[in-house]
């Protein structure tokens, strides 16, 4: 039943508000869970699978900064948010008899190792999927950015968006029932029509280096799969 699969080893980028599910904060166990299938049969089809997860249930630098707080500490609260979450996805995955690593941009021995590039890319030669964590470790970065940076430094062809709709559209299609899907985009379209992708920074080193982004519904069934195997799924970026 397996298709050629387009990718060998690939970056998933999950946002932090998936993890929340229902919840109103948090994580929610159900969503958790069905992200782990989707990754486990990925892995099982032998693809090498490395993720960024976001933070987004937990904390925002920008929400908190609103707040009166200081920008660069509440972007560390952010950070620290996403390592909750990796930490329940390894847990979810762990409990799939899947291997896997948390990595963190921060160090926090006791929970996770560091982020050491070349021993992520063993992790992933041994079938083992490798979860980063705290983002870049630096304030004012998006994990999106994150996913960008550490997809182009660890060799994945491709960097796999999921998100809570089916692709991007020219306007928001939970308010415009007429909002148009877009099948293809250029990085250049994305920048210059402001389409909500991702932020510019992580478009901008996607489309220096040539690295295909896929942004698809997250919690379709075996869409993860669908998207590593190339199929026409959501909206691909690329040159
Ligand atoms: N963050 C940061 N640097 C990074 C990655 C993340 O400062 O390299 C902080 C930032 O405050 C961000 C928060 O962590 O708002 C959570 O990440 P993000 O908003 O990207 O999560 P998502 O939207 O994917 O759930």
């Amino acid at each position: 039943h397996s298709g050629p699969l387009r990718w060998k080893r690939v970056m998933l980028k999950l946002s932090g508000e998936a993890f929340a599910g229902r919840e109103p904060l948090g994580i929610d166990g159900v969503v958790v869970g069905h992200l782990a299938d989707a990754i486990a049969e990925v892995v099982r089809e032998g693809v090498q699978v490395s993720v960024v997860v976001g933070g987004g249930n937990m904390f925002r630098g920008a929400t908190l900064s609103q707040q009166g707080m200081d920008r660069a500490r509440a972007d560390y609260m952010g950070m620290l948010g996403t390592v909750i979450n990796c930490l329940a996805l390894q847990d979810f995955l762990e409990k799939r008899g899947v291997e896997t690593r948390v990595q963190t941009a921060i160090t926090m021995q006791q929970v996770a190792e560091p982020f050491l590039p070349r021993r992520a890319i063993r992790h992933l030669e041994k079938g083992r999927v490798v979860i980063f964590g705290a983002g870049l470790g630096s304030p004012f970065f998006s994990t999106d950015t994150c996913a960008a940076q550490r997809a182009l430094e660890i060799g994945a062809e491709a960097l796999l968006k999921g998100t809570q709709v089916d692709g991007v559209y020219d306007s928001d299609p939970r308010k415009n029932p007429d909002a148009v899907r877009f099948d293809h985009l250029e990085y250049g379209e994305v920048l210059t029509r402001g389409l909500g992708v991702m932020d510019a920074t992580a478009i901008s080193l996607c489309m220096d280096n040539g690295l295909p982004i896929v942004v698809f519904d997250l919690l379709g069934d075996g869409n993860v799969l669908r998207a590593v195997r190339g199929e026409k799924i959501g909206t691909l970026v690329s040159p």
